[in-house]
């Protein structure tokens, strides 16, 4: 018995995914950055796979490789797919390049069967997304979207090199800040999967679950100043340990978060000084991160953990200080393209599923210029920004019959 066209077609993207992985920036592990050698060359096997797909590319102002097929007639909407094809250092194969490879077998299946697409379609290797190089994310869709800054150009990444010098060097033609590649007017939607990168679907035993909603989050810096002082010499009624401080604070907002589901807030740094085994820690930094699929819930949430923070403060007469440093609204996934999406996903897998992301995706910042929707696909362990992150074939079949189902029910829908 031959295959299935589309289990042939997931053989091929395996495949793909595994020649991709290899083009890297460091040796024996995966890192592909904003504009590197790696990402260059990752670019140009990726549009020989669109243009064998069917599309036609170009790379725009800030690095994006895009593949478009137009629609049967001019002046009909688009649709976009995509995901990023830059990584983390030391990064797993899936993260981001699924979203971009897995559109382009799904239309060269399409195209096979002669199915007629009433829309233009679109499909985004974004050139930066995990904010490795410049310590800023989403330089790709940010540029996509017209939404990089002035102050974006001026970031620097560790040789000193700004944004700005990269973009230029890129282009005889100079640089000038990109303006969005469409109107909302002229958009059907952004539709990305990308593996979970969390324990949801394995827990539940499914392949693929559609996303709601992609979690707002707030990131800061909080500051807790009290007096170093002689580890042995001071009495310990007398001292202001900002680390004993700190260290209440971080019980709090994981006592506070693990009773408001589906709220998490985080600890993930602290920096003591002066940092000496015989030193009473003076001065305490430690990074808060809160997320929340609702705004006024992460917003109250973060109030409750700073109040609390301060009331400790006060009774162990310490300074509390709070720098944020990020704050993105959560994102709401477009409800027709996720019914649509939910509808493939309840004919593919028979049984229905619905995820928060709390990760940050290119689709928030897709979500400026047009509705968007996301198909999340089990990974292993739910471990990402690793080289073990796995995704199953059996798991990526599912997710390439339904997007196939997918942009075929958009296709109807249209026509
Ligand atoms: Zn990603």
């Amino acid at each position: 018995m031959t295959p299935d066209p589309l289990t042939r077609a997931t053989q091929r993207l395996v495949r793909r995914l595994d020649e991709l992985g290899r083009i890297s920036d460091e040796p024996r592990k995966l890192t592909r950055t904003f504009l590197s050698p790696a990402m260059r060359r990752a670019n140009t096997l990726v549009d020989w796979w669109m243009r064998s797909a069917g599309l036609r590319t170009h790379v725009d102002a800030v690095g994006n490789l895009i593949g478009r097929r137009e629609g049967p007639r001019p002046g009909l909407k688009t649709l976009l797919l995509g995901s990023h094809l830059d990584t983390v250092r030391d990064a797993g194969r899936f993260d981001g390049a699924l979203g971009v490879l897995l559109p382009l077998v799904a239309l060269a299946d399409l195209r096979r069967r002669a199915v007629a697409l009433p829309f233009a379609v679109e499909v985004i290797g974004f050139s930066e997304e995990e904010g490795v190089r410049f310590a800023s994310a989403y330089l790709g869709s940010k540029g996509y979207t017209g939404q990089v800054r002035a102050s974006d150009l001026r970031l620097r990444d560790a040789k000193g090199v700004t944004v700005r010098e990269a973009l230029e060097k890129r282009s005889r033609e100079g640089f000038s800040l990109p303006k969005p590649a469409h109107p909302r007017s002229s958009l059907l939607g952004y539709l990305e999967v990308h593996i979970e990168q969390g324990p949801v679907l394995e827990k539940k035993d499914l392949s693929v679950g559609v996303v709601s909603a992609i979690a707002g989050q707030t990131r800061g810096r909080l500051t807790l100043r009290g007096q170093a002082g002689h580890a042995g010499t001071t009495p310990m009624a007398l001292r202001r340990d900002a680390l004993a401080g700190a260290s209440e604070i971080v019980l709090l907002a994981e006592e506070l978060a693990r009773a408001s589901k589906p709220l998490v807030a985080t600890v993930g740094t602290l920096v003591i000084s002066p940092g000496a085994p015989n030193v009473i820690p003076g001065e305490i930094t430690l990074s808060l991160d809160v997320r929340h699929p609702h705004d006024a819930n992460r917003r109250a949430a973060l109030a409750k953990i700073l109040a609390a923070a301060e009331r400790v403060a006060r009774r162990r007469k310490l300074a509390c200080e709070w720098t944020p440093t990020q704050d993105n609204g959560a994102v709401a996934c477009s409800p027709e393209m996720t019914a649509l999406l939910a509808a493939s996903v309840r004919r593919v897998q028979k049984r229905p599923a619905e995820l928060v992301s709390g990760a940050g995706h290119d689709a928030v910042v897709m979500s400026a210029i047009t509705p968007v929707a996301m198909l999340f696909v089990r990974c292993r362990d739910g471990l990402s920004h690793h080289p073990d992150e796995f995704a199953s074939p059996a798991d990526i079949e599912v997710a390439l019959r339904v997007m196939v189902d997918f942009i075929e029910r958009l296709a109807r829908k249209h026509t």
